[in-house]
């Protein structure tokens, strides 16, 4: 679920994997991609959200740091060596599928890493488009552009969804000091299972910015009780 609070091995748990190493992974799932988001300040590249609250910027990655040369001033691969297509480059090609009307969009899931052990989930996106760009670096890199969707995932029944609400991306920073604000448990009754960023007001409603302010860490009874009294 959406800005759902994970432990590292709820998230693998709940792709079915024993670990998830790599950021980037085309159909993890048969029917969706994962990737791992970050805005951390020291993180190996730079994802953002931007200014409109729903779309996210993912970086591509680099080669493999094994072959002895500096991945970070290397062009970002979209072909292996033997030129298979890296995750850059499947990605790179279900996007240009969709764009000639070949294909369905490529659903995404989006993972942030809040601290250390501590995971929340970002939602699903559409991958919509990519760009390369020169980074500091001048070298190449990708940057794929993902919209925010209204849609979640049914494990259970392995199927997707609609969700009643719609609400805006909360940035990692944010979720961070909610994190330490609330001290990891719910604002209401101290739990310390099935937590939740809640943000309060959906977007299909006009919510605004997200501050530190309009947002709270909730458990999944608390969450349910407030989101029944929206409708
Ligand atoms: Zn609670």
């Amino acid at each position: 679920m959406k800005d759902e609070i994970l432990s590292y091995r709820e998230m693998c748990d709940q792709e079915g994997v024993q670990v998830l190493q790599r950021g980037m992974n085309y159909r993890l799932n048969p029917k969706y991609s994962v990737i791992l988001f970050s805005q951390r300040i020291n993180a190996p590249y730079k994802d953002r959200i931007y200014d409109d609250g729903i779309t996210l910027e993912y970086e591509g990655h680099d080669v493999p740091r094994s072959s002895g040369i500096n991945p970070k001033k290397t062009d970002q691969p979209q072909f292996t060596k033997r030129g298979n297509p890296t995750e850059n480059g499947k990605f790179i090609q279900t996007i240009e599928l969709f764009k000639r009307g070949i294909g369905e969009v490529e659903i995404v899931r989006a993972y942030e890493k809040i601290f250390s052990g501590i995971w929340s989930e970002k939602g699903f996106f559409k991958l919509i488009d990519y760009k390369i760009v020169v980074d500091d670096n001048q070298r190449k890199v990708f940057r794929f552009i993902l919209e925010e969707t209204d849609i979640d995932f049914i494990k259970n029944e392995n199927q997707i969804r609609t969700l009643k609400t719609r609400t805006r991306l909360i940035p990692t920073e944010i979720k961070k000091e909610v994190w330490k604000r609330d001290g990891g448990k719910c604002v209401l009754c101290g739990s310390t299972d099935e937590l939740h960023f809640d943000h309060d007001l959906p977007y299909s409603m006009g919510g605004t910015s997200i501050k530190v302010e309009n947002v709270k860490i909730l458990c999944a009874r608390h969450n349910l009780q407030k989101s029944n009294k929206i409708e």
